[in-house]
């Protein structure tokens, strides 16, 4: 991937791959643990759904976090109300709240979990069992995550030719607040808001401890800037590719999906193989 992150399986990883700063005392931890989930739990993230029948994946995710862990990186959660707790998920890191989600399924279920394809050769419907625990992680090597890119050609933001730009792992918050029901970087909503969130820097731009990426300067970049920028933010967000490798029985084809991440089929029946 780049110099920042290496890649480990999820099995092997301990903590969080990024890791949670304390607000106060700046002090970033990786641990994290959850309360055994049961009965209780479901009620709580029940309770919530019927409250916001709205939410998109990302927002069920959070609730399934807020009412399941209990201690987020340096902070103990069992002394914090629900809606504190939900401000601290939604302002770490997507890689920190992804991989405490694949930990707590791993943790509550077990590491299989069963995804639903269909080949693109020869369009037979596939049922395949995928084992979390080998999902790959792009854990950070260090706490300095905030990365300089040289660009060359210089990207065009504004009236400014930028030489270099700088850029930090993108956080859960974007994700949470967009309206897009997905988590595809292709649809423009979801992009504005994880660009604005991730681009910090940019040579010659003063922001002045506001927001870099604007919606003005947003419309000023072209088609190749914006993918170029989309790819240095993939490259330095780091946490679980999403991407699970198959294989179809019937003419052997090895390929990749994007798997059934929803709260309802992640934590259901139906991505289990055996009852
Ligand atoms: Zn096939």
């Amino acid at each position: 991937m780049n110099d920042l992150f290496q890649v480990l399986s999820l099995s092997d990883t301990e903590g969080l791959p990024i890791g949670i700063a304390h607000e106060a005392t700046g002090e970033i931890s990786t641990q994290i643990s959850f309360h055994p989930f049961g009965w209780d739990q479901e009620v709580e993230i029940s309770k919530e759904e019927e409250k916001h029948p709205e939410q998109t994946i990302t927002q069920k995710i959070t609730s399934c976090l807020v009412h399941t862990v209990k201690s987020w990186g340096p902070y103990d959660f069992t002394e914090m109300k629900p809606a504190e707790r939900q401000l601290r998920i939604r302002d770490s890191y997507f890689a920190d709240v992804f991989t405490a989600y694949c930990k707590l399924r791993m943790e509550a279920i077990g590491p299989e979990m069963i995804v639903f394809a269909s080949c693109p050769k020869c369009k037979d419907n596939i049922t395949w069992e995928i084992d979390l625990g080998s999902l790959d992680i792009y854990q950070a090597k260090s706490n300095q995550v905030i990365k300089k890119y040289e660009m060359s050609p210089p990207i065009k933001i504004g009236s400014n030719e930028c030489n270099w730009i700088e850029a930090a792992p993108v956080r859960w918050e974007p994700c949470y607040s967009s309206p897009a029901d997905t988590f595809a970087t292709s649809d423009p909503r979801f992009r504005r808001n994880i660009f604005a969130d991730a681009i910090r820097n940019a040579e010659g731009i003063e922001t002045h401890g506001a927001l870099l990426m604007t919606d003005e300067r947003l419309r000023t970049l072209s088609k190749r800037d914006i993918e170029r920028l989309q790819k240095i933010i993939d490259n330095n967000s780091g946490g679980p590719d999403l991407r699970s490798k198959i294989k179809c029985p019937r003419c052997g084809l090895e390929f990749a999906i994007i798997s059934d991440w929803s709260y309802d089929h992640f934590f259901g029946s139906s991505s289990l193989q055996n009852l």
